[in-house]
């Protein structure tokens, strides 16, 4: 990830060079030009690529597969998506994952924790002390922790989806 925070430069300090812009590809004249991606920017052509704010009003911006980017908009293509509740670790942006009440897990993590099935939605489950048990081993496992309380599984709720 490109973090670049906006720098702003006076032309005058810049030895003259006329710079060409990264946006229009035009020259810039302006007095006042933004520096940000290792290019040089007319304060109007540095806009987010999907909100077309200028980014010169907010002082940061994001680069990420050719696009510029706001904050907010880098956050909610790019950021991440939390961890994953089976294995802890971070799951990347734009991965598809499990969301099922509330918790997000990697496809690879939502297993079965008896046979290791992945189980996808329209699978039936159940959550047994957070734990993912599948409809086959759901009788075994409750028989062998809590004697069975509620014999019924879950169909999956949740939905793979993009962050
Ligand atoms: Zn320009
Ligand atoms: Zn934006
Ligand atoms: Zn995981
Ligand atoms: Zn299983």
């Amino acid at each position: 990830m490109v973090n670049g925070n906006l720098s702003g430069s006076d032309v005058s300090f810049n030895g003259g060079a006329v710079k060409a812009c990264g946006g229009c590809g035009g020259r810039i004249h302006d007095r006042f030009l933004l520096h940000a991606m290792d290019r040089y920017w007319h304060t109007e052509c540095l806009k987010c690529s999907c909100c077309q704010t200028t980014l010169e009003q907010l002082g940061t911006c994001f680069a990420r597969s050719g696009m510029i980017l706001c904050k907010n908009d880098y956050m909610r293509l790019f950021g991440s998506g939390g961890s994953c509740a089976s294995c802890g670790q971070n799951i990347p942006a734009h991965e598809m994952v499990m969301r099922v009440h509330g918790n997000t897990y990697h496809l690879k993590c939502f297993t079965c924790v008896a046979c290791n099935t992945q189980l996808t939605p329209g699978n039936r489950y159940a959550i047994i002390n957070g734990n993912i048990v599948c409809e086959q081993d759901y009788p075994k496992v409750t028989k062998a922790q809590v004697g069975g309380s509620s014999r019924n599984s879950t169909k999956i709720h949740g939905m793979m989806t993009k962050i």
